[in-house]
């Protein structure tokens, strides 16, 4: 069976296509880990992409997005204001931008140290957010150290307004995913041992979803497997 004849879907034929198959890979995923495909989030990533791919999407029955850039969400999320669309930021996120962002976004995955989360809490303006760990040994890399991870927990868990979801995590580019997500579900049970209700996990990209879901994972953030290449940042 096929979606691509839908009336809607007139951009791109091969996009509904490709979300139908992300769509079979991630059943057929959660069949192979025993769990419920019902209990899985898809958040398309479209960082790059114009805001009539994400209308496309829209047709097609897509309704999470994913960002990494503050500037590009934005726009995208006002010319997109008043549709279904919910937004995600999975990028790093700089302090002063934290209201900016925390004004479009319905969900921040990035978040990494305290000073953010001081800047993302605001009792009158609830917010849902990852706390994002490092699975590498760049520093440079989003995330906080595996060895912070718990004081930051903490400081997230009381931070007025912010509702903490779990953890977030890229797998690294030299290690299995597999292997990698292991160690990120350790964590993960880490992190719920401070914070019972912090219990989805975001994790799996276009490569390594299959492993992601393997290992726990309730969000995934798939980008170029639904959309296409990226078109060349300018
Ligand atoms: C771009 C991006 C993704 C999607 O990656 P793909 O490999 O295109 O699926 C997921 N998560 C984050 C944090 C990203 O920046």
């Amino acid at each position: 069976m096929t979606t691509s004849t839908s009336p809607s879907s007139s951009a791109d034929p091969e996009l509904a296509d490709r979300l139908a198959a992300v769509r079979d890979r991630i059943a057929e995923a959660a069949r192979s880990a025993g769990r419920d495909p019902e209990e899985l989030t898809t958040i398309v990533v479209t960082k790059f992409h114009p805001a009539s791919l994400v209308r496309s999407l829209l047709d097609l029955g897509a309704t999470e997005f994913g960002e990494n850039r503050h500037q590009e969400a934005r726009d995208k999320a006002a010319e997109l204001d008043g549709t279904a669309a919910r937004w995600h930021f999975v990028g790093q996120l700089q302090g002063k931008k934290a209201r900016q962002v925390r004004a479009y976004a319905d969900v921040v995955h990035s978040v990494d140290r305290p000073s953010l989360v001081d800047a993302l809490a605001d009792p009158a303006h609830p917010l849902d957010v990852f706390v994002q760990v490092n699975l590498t040994d760049d520093p440079g890399r989003g995330g906080v150290a595996p060895a912070e991870l718990e004081a930051l927990v903490e400081h997230a868990e009381a931070a007025p307004g912010l509702r903490l979801l779990g953890l977030m995590a890229v797998a690294p580019l030299d290690e299995e995913p597999a292997r990698a997500f292991a160690r990120l579900r350790e964590l993960a049970d880490r992190a719920r041992s401070i914070a019972p209700e912090a219990r989805f996990l975001s994790a799996g990209m276009s490569a390594d979803l299959e492993q992601a879901v393997a290992e726990g994972a309730t969000h995934l953030r798939i980008g170029t497997a639904i959309t296409g290449s990226r078109p060349v940042a300018g």
